[in-house]
């Protein structure tokens, strides 16, 4: 790997997961009592599955940045078929209503965690212990991350239980210009579990993740094309045949697309082979709208997943990415574009992996002004190809 855009490909090498005692469940999955990020009407876009974004201690900015999950359901709607879709949308919607009502369990048993995340960041004693529990790798204790798996009740073969227990990734903010801490699964992922959630160095990797409405495309483009910033996309297959066009204007301005599945759905819930046809099918959709071969990378809707699959997909040759700053941006934001711009900056960090929803209007709107803001602070845009593979 070349120092310059070394990253942290941080597969770390299985360390036994010492789930024993200690006791402390960092920002892990504990059960979510309450606070269901589901506003099942506003679900803008949807990715940001668990990131957790504890927030950080000195950053009183009050919007508690724990980026919970967005509603799993969201998202999986618009499958473009014209007419047809619309009806069949319909549909979907009853059958997800119905989904979701299991799912919406799932996800308040999760969104805990970042609700004790935060919690924890906000004390300084607790930070600590957040910290700790960060890089207590072999020593930390496990995320009860198992919490999840309850919630799946349909499809999923035998999740919920060793590889296949159900993940949602998260992260633990940490002071402004600091890397934040993750989860301590990470620690038990092994060489065949190609993942990357934070690079190194003064460099940003800005991804967008469009699995919900594709927004003002116009603005967008036109943002990254002013500023000459190449971004990475994740764009889901059902969006990607609602407007090929937008697709090869990403292509043509230098931008990397990567895999997001077709449907955009919470992958926990599938079956290898369903796993393995929305990655194939949208290989092929790629290449028959751009003529090119889709990068080799590849995003878990909401950021749920279980090692099994992340090996699985490893195996398909992607590499699976995550991230480092996530903001609760599938729905509306209090303080319109302000608060990207504020999620962004106050999280700013050497690697930064950043999530953000395509179909959030205020993020569009504070596109040009973020992108102006990270360079000013040192940092340069780069794509995730710049990053040294893991070898
Ligand atoms: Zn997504």
């Amino acid at each position: 790997m070349n120092n310059k855009t070394k990253a942290t490909w941080m597969l770390a090498t299985a360390l036994s997961l010492m789930l024993a005692a200690c006791g402390n469940e960092h920002a892990a999955e504990p059960p979510a009592p309450t606070e269901s990020p589901k506003p099942t009407e506003t679900p803008k876009q949807t990715d940001a599955k668990k990131p957790v974004e504890s927030k950080k201690p000195s950053d009183s900015s009050g919007d508690s940045s724990v980026v919970p999950a967005p509603p799993v359901t969201s998202v999986n709607s618009g499958s473009a078929k014209d007419a047809k879709a619309e009806k069949e949308k319909e549909k979907e919607t009853k059958e997800a209503k119905a989904k979701e009502t299991k799912e919406t369990k799932a996800t308040k048993d999760k969104p805990t965690p970042s609700e004790s995340a935060d919690k924890q960041n906000q004390t300084p004693g607790a930070t600590e212990a957040v910290s700790d529990n960060g890089k207590a790798g072999a020593s930390g204790p496990k995320n009860p991350a198992a919490a999840v798996t309850g919630g799946k009740t349909k499809e999923p073969p035998a999740t919920g239980t060793g590889d296949r227990k159900a993940l949602s990734w998260y992260y633990m903010k940490k002071p402004k210009g600091q890397v934040p801490n993750f989860p301590a699964e990470t620690k038990s992922f092994t060489k065949d579990m190609k993942a990357l959630w934070v690079g190194t160095g003064k460099k940003v990797y800005l991804t967008i993740d469009t699995g919900g409405p594709l927004g003002d495309i116009d603005t967008l483009v036109k943002s990254l094309k002013d500023n000459k910033v190449k971004a990475n996309f994740f764009i889901a297959g059902y969006n990607v045949k609602k407007n090929p066009d937008f697709i090869r204007t990403l292509v043509a301005d230098g931008h990397l697309i990567a895999n997001h599945t077709m449907t955009h759905t919470d992958m926990n819930t599938q079956t290898d082979e369903q796993v393995r046809k929305e990655i194939e099918d949208y290989e092929k959709l790629y290449k028959d709208v751009t003529g090119k071969d889709i990068q080799p990378y590849f995003r878990f809707p909401y950021g749920r997943y279980n090692t099994h699959l992340l090996k699985m997909v490893s195996d398909m040759g992607y590499t699976s990415v995550f991230w480092s700053t996530a903001m609760r941006d599938w729905e509306p934001r209090k303080n319109g574009a302000e608060d990207p711009y504020n999620d962004i900056m106050n999280n700013l960090h050497d690697g930064n992996i950043i999530l953000m929803h395509q179909g959030s209007p205020e993020n569009i709107q504070a596109l040009d002004k973020i992108i102006k803001a990270v360079k000013k602070a040192g940092y340069e845009f780069a794509l995730l190809s710049d990053i040294e593979p893991p070898k």
